[in-house]
């Protein structure tokens, strides 16, 4: 922790330091500078000051016992029933990054008849399953989920703590890291883990311009959330082995401050995340109307459709339908982009389809740096003619 101070008996209440700071986080009270909640300690006004009344006070918090926090957690999120996918993509990451350490991996369960889930789980090299099953789960509530895990977290000491980047997920895990008073990543692209188990957690930072490395040094655990469809889920053994846990219920939960007092169902909704063939459109279309042919051609694909921002933006379509680092992240079999040009916020949350098919005019476009299959052409001559192609097809 830092903070900024004032020597009094050097400050001449000049209100340099007020005019320097970046933050408006300083106020004059009295003739004297105070930091309000905005500072962020960034110490412009230290050097501002010609009095050198301010200082900047740092407190080295004591590093954790690190060797007493081993094997990895991850949070298999149970929703509508049914255990998210994201759950098994990080127990399959899990089991990499504990391989090298002879570590476990874990996995907790909450919820109202997620038992059955934890049989499952025991096929994909989970040692442990920890469950937290009562009807006083029954609906999310972030306190009394985050009480469970905070249980569980206190019981096994896991060095890492890996949860979804789901709705459900990016609740719960901040109040888990400030529960612990550690550090947490959100929307984490690449894991690593070093041998004195400090979590490298890679993720696009600066609107993407730049991979930013975190590492959560001094404390325990460190958690990390990571969005569907980034990792590889591992293949379902045969055998089934790892033991299944029930736990107790933390007297936590009995004490939330939040109650469900009704839940109305959204309709089930089609994620392009869960497409196995996507047809993109970007600003190379010129109005609304053509984005009737991407449809078009994703439907005789027996696809879904999707579009970068620009079109979002344009109101074109929803953030549902957005492919890149502020929508969704997809991984299908196929994807044919139509007029993108791969710009890296877009390009980093589909490069890791299977196939993907680019067709832009301008044979330079950064999309083809990612590309399978390039076709350098105009979008409204190639995609009329795939769809006539296809409908001859089935004639
Ligand atoms: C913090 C941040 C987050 C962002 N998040 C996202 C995100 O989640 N998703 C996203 O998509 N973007 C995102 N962006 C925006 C991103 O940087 C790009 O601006 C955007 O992806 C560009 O979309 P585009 O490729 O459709 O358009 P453009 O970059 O304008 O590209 C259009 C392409 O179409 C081609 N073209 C034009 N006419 C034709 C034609 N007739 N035939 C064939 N090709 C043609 C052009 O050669 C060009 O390459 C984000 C930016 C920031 C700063």
């Amino acid at each position: 922790m830092a903070k900024i101070a004032v020597l009094e008996r050097k400050c001449t209440g000049c209100g340099l330091c007020r005019a320097s700071c970046p933050f408006d986080a300083i106020e004059m009270t009295d003739g004297r500078p105070e930091m309000n909640a905005a500072c962020r300690v960034c110490g412009i006004c230290v050097k501002s000051c010609p009095q050198q009344a301010l200082v900047k006070l740092e407190t080295r918090s004591a590093s954790v016992d690190k060797t007493q926090w081993k094997d990895i957690l991850v949070f298999a999120e149970v929703s509508g029933g049914r255990l998210h996918p994201v759950g098994l993509e990080l127990i399959g990451k899990a089991r990499e990054l504990t391989a090298p350490l002879g570590f476990k991996v874990r996995a907790a369960l909450v919820g109202s008849g997620v038992g059955t889930h934890a049989e499952e789980l025991r096929h994909y090299g989970v040692s442990e399953i920890a469950v937290y099953d009562d009807p006083a789960l029954g609906y999310f509530r972030a306190d009394a989920y985050a009480g469970c895990l905070e249980d569980y977290i206190r019981a096994v000491k896991p060095c890492v703590v890996l949860v979804g980047a789901t709705s459900l997920g990016r609740s719960l895990a901040p109040r888990l890291a400030t529960r612990f008073r550690t550090g947490l990543t959100a929307d984490c692209t690449k894991l690593e883990l070093r041998e004195n188990t400090d979590l490298v957690q890679i993720r696009p930072a600066f609107g993407g311009n730049i991979m930013a490395q975190i590492v959560t040094t001094n404390t325990r655990p460190q958690f990390a959330t990571v969005r569907y469809k980034v990792m590889n889920p591992p293949a379902r053994g045969e055998e089934a082995d790892g033991v299944i846990l029930p736990r107790k219920l933390p007297k936590s939960v009995g004490e939330s401050k939040a109650s469900c007092v009704g839940v109305t169902p959204l309709p089930p909704k089609k994620s392009i995340s869960d497409a196995e063939i996507l047809v993109v459109g970007g600003r190379g279309l010129q109005k609304e109307g053509d984005l009737a042919m991407i449809h078009t051609l994703a439907a005789l694909l027996g696809g879904d459709w999707a579009v970068s921002r620009p079109l979002v933006e344009k109101g074109w379509a929803t953030n549902e339908r957005q492919i890149g680092l502020s929508g969704r992240t997809v991984r299908p079999k196929l994807i044919i982009t139509c007029g993108v040009s791969g710009a890296i916020q877009f390009a980093s949350c589909m490069k890791d389809s299977e196939r993907i098919v680019a067709i832009n005019s301008d044979r330079n476009a950064p999309i083809f740096d990612v590309a399978h299959v390039a076709i350098v052409d105009d979008l409204y001559k190639v995609v009329p003619e795939l769809i006539e192609k296809l409908k001859e097809g089935r004639t």
